[in-house]
């Protein structure tokens, strides 16, 4: 089956929910038992690590259609569900270190991501060494006895660089490392990070599987060598996802290979028309065939989502408010992949450790939406014309 048709038949059954075509939305603390017989049994498969309904936080029918879901497009063995991106993030990670462990984390990994590791992770003794995104094999020299995870997130955050992660989980399966993926920029519908020799592949499904800027969750797939750590470490950390959530992530989820088709189209054709603009000093876009991660792009990625970069030629912050003040078609704001078109003016150097962003002007992250692709390259002309004259 393709993705499309797994997008439309996953986690849902209605020959057995009353002809009704979307699964029902279960409200759950308490589980009750009839017997004690039952209750044994039940705990019996707990035990097991069965999937089940034994009690509100452990998953109900609405939660497992959502896991079914990811998995099925994303790949992997078993899926877990996170209260956000982070929480998803943040166990993966609980789950394969322990105190007196080292952690390889990519430079152009998202900011929280980095920030765990330089607070909450050194808190519990476990250390991380950040590398260039572009190391490739050469991650091989890095790896220490001690080195647990290798964790890749590509494009990255804010520059949008490109990584081998096949050559990279070679060398840490070398060396007995599990290989975590952050994979949301492409979700898991353009990137499939189990064939590409990833562990644990991470989404913040507040993005592109949510699509509609509503809710916050998170997913994490594990491959079955991983799954038994993930989901011990996942449950004693309590998470779990609100059932009203939940649901509208799967709801979204049914309508992401439209959506996400589209984002790829209309950002393709703002990154090309922004390229041409003479304070744009470049557009950070892997589907761009002159950037320098377009090769990986090609060979490892099946499409490209909306969200893409652009480094300005030095301005005045000034120049930059004259530029996005007045935009009409563009919010600022965090967080993206949702149906509308966002802009956001960030600063690479403030998270980067071993890899220093070379360019002084400002860089501009872009999430290109739903709208018309032309209305919203009006819309920044005049945003340009306003810059220019600025200057
Ligand atoms: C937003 C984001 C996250 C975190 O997701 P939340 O749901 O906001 O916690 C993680 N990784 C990347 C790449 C993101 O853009």
């Amino acid at each position: 089956m393709k993705d499309e048709t797994k997008l439309v038949t996953a986690g849902r059954d209605p020959e057995n929910n009353l002809g009704i075509v979307n699964p029902p939305v279960y409200h759950a603390s308490t589980v009750l038992y009839p017997t004690v017989a039952a209750l044994d049994a039940s705990r019996a498969r707990r035990e097991k690590g069965e999937r089940g309904v034994y009690y509100g936080r452990a998953g109900t029918p609405t939660t497992f259609s959502l896991e079914d879901m990811v998995c099925a497009v994303e790949g992997g063995h078993r899926c877990m569900v996170y209260p956000s991106g982070l929480a998803a993030i943040v166990a993966s990670l609980m789950s394969f270190v322990e105190a007196g462990d080292h952690i390889l984390m990519v430079d152009s990994v998202y900011g929280p991501t980095r920030r765990f590791c330089n607070t909450l992770a050194k808190r519990i003794n476990v250390d991380s060494t950040f590398y260039d995104p572009a190391i490739g094999a050469g991650i091989a020299e890095l790896i220490q006895d001690n080195t647990k995870v290798v964790y890749v997130e590509a494009p990255g955050s804010q520059t949008f660089v490109m990584q081998d992660i096949p050559a990279i989980a070679e060398a840490a399966h070398a060396r007995g490392c599990t290989v975590l993926m952050d994979n949301t920029w492409a979700s898991p519908l353009y990137c499939k990070p189990f064939t590409l020799g990833v562990d644990v592949s991470i989404q913040a499904g507040t993005k592109y599987i949510v699509g509609h800027s509503d809710v916050m969750i998170g997913t994490a797939c594990a491959n079955e060598a991983s799954w038994p750590e993930l989901e011990v470490t996942s449950r004693m950390l309590g998470h779990t996802a609100g059932p009203d959530d939940v649901y509208l992530a799967q709801r979204g989820m049914r309508t992401l290979s439209v959506r996400l088709k589209q984002h790829w189209e209309n950002g393709l054709k703002v990154a090309e028309w922004l390229k041409g603009q003479d304070v744009v000093e470049c557009v950070m876009h892997p589907a761009l065939p002159d950037d320098p991660g377009h090769e990986l792009w090609k060979r490892d990625f099946l499409g490209a989502s909306g969200l893409f970069g652009t480094t300005l030629k030095p301005c005045p912050r000034a120049a930059l408010g004259a530029l996005i003040d007045d935009l009409e078609l563009f919010g600022m704001g965090a967080s993206w992949g949702g149906y509308e078109s966002l802009v956001l003016p960030q600063d690479p150097n403030a998270s980067r450790s071993v890899t220093p962003w070379p360019y002084e002007g400002p860089c501009l992250r872009f999430h290109i939406g739903l709208e018309d692709p032309d209305d919203l390259i009006a819309d920044l002309d005049a945003g340009f014309k306003r810059l220019n004259a600025a200057l």
